[in-house]
């Protein structure tokens, strides 16, 4: 979390920052362990003061500023980052502003509480290199059933551990992949090697309609209330969940069984065990 629906809202949210011209950058004060930016701070700003705002693009869970210069600023939020146009959820934990002119908002600010997210200036070349094939795959939503197919059909891995592969498909995370299983009517513990044809369609189907679903709802805000969208407003996806975080009540899909929690590569995964039946 924040995973491709979020920071999808981010970058939807973010675009009237688009044609402004960079006329400052500054952290700060802030006086919790700074997070990673790089090139330092000197060298950021001297790259990118005096360019312009070309387009918002987004990198599984990564929000990329393309500048004039053909540079982009990546954001990576990582556990607790946003980026915000307006209204920042706390004082403290403001990491770096961008001063804009000639622009509607006047700044783009980086927020993160827990500080993992890191800022990073990169060429297109290192874009490329460090945000495609083989770090980073195909983004979930441009993927078709056949793609998806090619990219976790020969794993032998359990298919929700696989989802969050992020070097086979980018964007999901471990909220969503359990909302896409319980949707396509999968056993998150089933075999990428072992699904069937049905099965492939329904998982591709989901993957899309979910995805879609919660980036119209602008993202999910959890108990914690860490996400906002850049207006400091909570998302709307929360409400819509249908197994995350509701072990021991009921399944809303079926309404007889309860849903349960299981423990997969360290992390929580959610399903109904009548929808999701195991092989
Ligand atoms: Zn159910």
């Amino acid at each position: 979390m924040p995973e491709l629906p979020e920071v999808e809202t981010m970058r939807r949210g973010a675009l009237p920052v688009v044609g402004a011209v960079v006329t400052g950058i500054a952290r700060p004060a802030c006086h919790l362990r700074p997070i990673s930016v790089s090139p330092r701070l000197s060298s950021f700003a001297r790259r990118v003061v005096g360019t312009r705002i070309r387009q918002l693009d987004r990198r599984g869970k990564r929000l990329l500023v393309w500048l004039d210069s053909d540079c982009a600023i990546v954001f990576e939020p990582r556990m607790t980052g946003l980026v915000l146009l307006s209204d920042p959820p706390s004082l403290d934990h403001l990491r770096l502003r961008l001063d804009l002119g000639e622009s509607a908002v006047p700044h783009l600010w980086y927020w993160d509480r827990r500080g993992l997210g890191s800022i990073r200036l990169l060429d297109r070349r290192q874009v490329e290199q460090q945000l495609g094939s083989p770090h980073l795959g195909p983004d979930a939503l441009t993927l078709d059933v056949g793609r998806l197919r090619e990219r976790l059909g020969a794993r032998r891995t359990p298919l929700k551990v696989a989802l969050l592969d992020q070097s086979a498909l980018a964007g999901v995370g471990n909220l969503y992949a359990s909302e896409i299983l319980h949707v396509a009517r999968i056993h998150p513990q089933t075999r990428c090697d072992s699904l069937t044809a049905g099965q492939w369609r329904r998982l591709a189907t989901s993957l899309h309609d979910v995805l879609e679903e919660a980036i119209r709802y602008e993202g999910s805000t959890l108990a914690d209330g860490t996400y906002r969208t850049v207006l400091n407003n909570p998302g709307g996806y929360q409400n819509r969940h249908r197994v995350y975080d509701r072990a021991g009540q009921p399944c809303p899909t079926c309404g007889k069984s309860t849903v349960r929690r299981i423990v997969q590569a360290q992390r929580s995964t959610f399903f109904c065990p009548l929808c999701q039946r195991a092989k």
